[in-house]
């Protein structure tokens, strides 16, 4: 998605790519923010920026962004190029899809994971499900910390490959495959625009009220 925002300019710490095509961005946090909000990234202080969650933690000296390459993409090709001390121009953080310390749902999909991340680096684990649903293997970014302190809480969908522990199928399949979902929860779902719709409509047909159910979409 493009939009206009005001940019500023901010040196990479460090990039990593931490599955193939997927990369973390990272540069020193200028600004606070609340986890589960977005900025706007541009290689150029005119350009039309691109929207990325925020992937760390609001007390992170650090701002992580994850993202995956999109090859026929204007932005992604050229910044998984870029490397320590190179500049890249970011927006304010903004956004309503923000945490908070009540029982919830998180369900993602792909990158979809970003804002989670923030919330679980920010503390907001308590009374939290984590569903993260991906196509092989090495899609559970930051699954290390996720298990280790979610456990049972945490769940990995993949929907091409099979490995012990981790659920297989997509994360529709598996949701459609629950008894019973609580109600009074509130369910935060990020990812792309089909994840989102098909998981709003089997929560929904599940007895969740609409009202409980919080999506961003990335497009
Ligand atoms: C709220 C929000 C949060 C997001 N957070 C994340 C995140 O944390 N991580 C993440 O990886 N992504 C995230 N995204 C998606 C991200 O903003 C970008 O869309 C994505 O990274 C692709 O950017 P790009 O510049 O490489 O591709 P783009 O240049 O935007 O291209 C995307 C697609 O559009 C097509 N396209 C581009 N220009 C044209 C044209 N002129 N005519 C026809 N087709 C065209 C391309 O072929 C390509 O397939 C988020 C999106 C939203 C809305």
């Amino acid at each position: 998605m493009k939009r206009k925002l005001t940019l500023n300019k901010v040196k990479v710490l460090r990039q990593k790519e931490i599955a193939p095509g997927v990369f973390v961005l990272s540069f020193l946090r200028p600004w606070d923010f609340s986890a589960g909000q977005v900025l706007g990234i541009g290689a150029h202080a005119t350009d039309e920026a691109r929207l990325y969650s925020i992937a760390s933690g609001e007390l992170d000296d650090e701002v992580d962004i994850l993202y995956n390459i999109n090859p026929e993409g204007k932005l992604t090709p050229w910044l998984a190029k870029v490397v320590t001390g190179d500049s890249i121009w970011v927006s304010e953080p903004f956004g309503s899809f923000t945490g908070s310390g009540e029982p919830a749902w998180w369900i993602a999909s792909g990158t979809g994971i970003a804002p989670f991340r923030a919330m679980f680096r920010t503390g907001l684990t308590a009374g939290k499900k984590l569903i993260h649903g991906g196509r092989d293997l090495s899609s559970f970014y930051f699954s290390d910390d996720f298990t280790e302190v979610l456990k049972d809480n945490y769940v990995r969908c993949c929907s091409r490959e099979t490995a012990a522990g981790i659920y297989s199928g997509r994360i529709t399949h598996y949701l459609s495959g629950l008894n019973e979902l609580p109600a009074g929860e509130k369910y935060y779902l990020c990812g792309s625009a089909e994840m989102v719709v098909e998981v709003r409509d089997i929560l929904i047909a599940k007895g969740v009220p609409f009202d409980n159910i919080i999506s961003e979409i990335y497009f």
